[in-house]
């Protein structure tokens, strides 16, 4: 039995988490789902974004299923990832029949380092008007990251994984990892490896994106090529994300609380579906996980969709047209 925590959060996340929840619920699988707040509501509430009760009980839980948080983000969905040490950030991107983008065939998963590189916060004002950071990049969390990437290159049948860096320039940090990515390259012989820097991968990610299948890079280029690569597939409504760490994941779509289009009942659900769907894949329902991806293809390529891909259904009976292609 897996415990879930669902955080619905603000803004559209409510109206996305009751659309993937109505699917997930449908199938008979060991979860136990704990609802819990956090976010600005929460803050309004309780004075607290990430209330202590909500922190107490996803420690207890093996994954988190997160919605959106408007302002409060950073003090909640940033700190979750902190405090459940979640080390990998996987951000697939890919395209859609039936959803205009700038490139077809595209189909690529993105392995972001998520713990250090110049987010590790140390910043500095060493003089008025100098201020610097330090990237820090070990090999440590080089190979745990670039293992979970052959790792789910084995797992999900793909063929290639390739190392983006600038080890040109920054010889030292990019360096070492380069030479850990070659190093556990070597463990997986059945799938290729290569590499680029980073500025000639933008290029390529804009010109010919079909070029990528699993890709590895440190955190900060991984955080800015993530956001290339959903731009080329078709923007925000469509893009999953997880957090992985060794205890505990957390789930939750690109997109944020989108106040400009919430309480009317007209947000896309299929971020957050595709997000469920990384869920089961990750506790080994990846059958599940194919039939709800099937079904949500189906329902677009139809133009069953809400009014952000032209269609004009609403969240809830997007969510059930999904539901209802669901093959038994
Ligand atoms: P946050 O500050 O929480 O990130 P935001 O206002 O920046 O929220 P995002 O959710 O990041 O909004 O998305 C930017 C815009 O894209 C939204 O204002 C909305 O118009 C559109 N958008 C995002 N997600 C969806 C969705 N699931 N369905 C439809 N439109 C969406
Ligand atoms: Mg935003």
């Amino acid at each position: 039995m897996k415990k879930v925590a669902v955080i619905p959060g603000d803004g559209i996340g409510k109206e996305v988490m009751e659309a993937a929840m109505l699917i997930l619920e449908n199938f008979n699988l060991s979860f136990k789902y704990v609802w819990l707040e956090a976010g600005d509501e929460a803050e309004k509430k309780y004075g607290r974004a990430l209330p202590d009760e909500t922190l107490e009980e996803v420690r207890k839980c093996d994954a988190v299923l997160f919605g959106a948080a408007g302002e409060t983000a950073a003090d909640v969905i940033v700190r979750l990832r902190q405090e459940l040490k979640t080390f990998a950030n996987i951000r697939p991107a890919r395209t859609f029949k039936g959803v205009p983008a700038l490139h077809e065939n595209v189909n690529m998963v993105i392995v972001r380092e998520n713990t250090e590189c110049l987010y590790r916060g140390l910043e500095f004002e060493v003089a008025d008007g100098i201020t610097e950071a330090v990237r820090v990049i070990t090999r440590e969390a080089s190979e745990r990251i670039v293992r979970y990437a052959f790792e789910l290159a084995r797992r999900e049948g793909r063929k290639r994984v390739t190392a983006l860096h600038k080890a040109n320039v920054m010889r030292k940090t990019c360096g070492l990892f380069r030479q850990v990515f070659y190093q556990v390259a070597g463990e997986y012989e059945d799938i290729k490896a290569n590499d680029y820097y980073i500025d000639a991968a933008c290029m390529y990610m804009a010109m010919r994106p079909q070029m990528f299948d699993v890709v590895v890079t440190t955190n900060m280029f991984g955080d800015i090529i993530s956001d290339l690569a959903a731009g080329v597939v078709g923007g925000l409504g469509l893009a999953p994300s997880a957090n992985i760490g060794e205890k505990h994941a957390i789930f939750e779509p690109v997109h944020g609380a989108a106040f400009d289009i919430a309480g009317k009942g007209i947000a896309n659900p299929t971020a957050m579906i595709l997000t469920a769907c990384m869920m089961l894949r990750h506790f080994g329902y990846p059958e599940y996980a194919d039939r709800i991806e099937g079904a949500v293809e189906k329902a677009i390529s139809e133009g069953k969709t809400t009014p952000d891909l032209g269609g004009e259904l609403k969240t809830m009976e997007m969510a059930n047209v999904v539901l209802s292609y669901v093959e038994p």
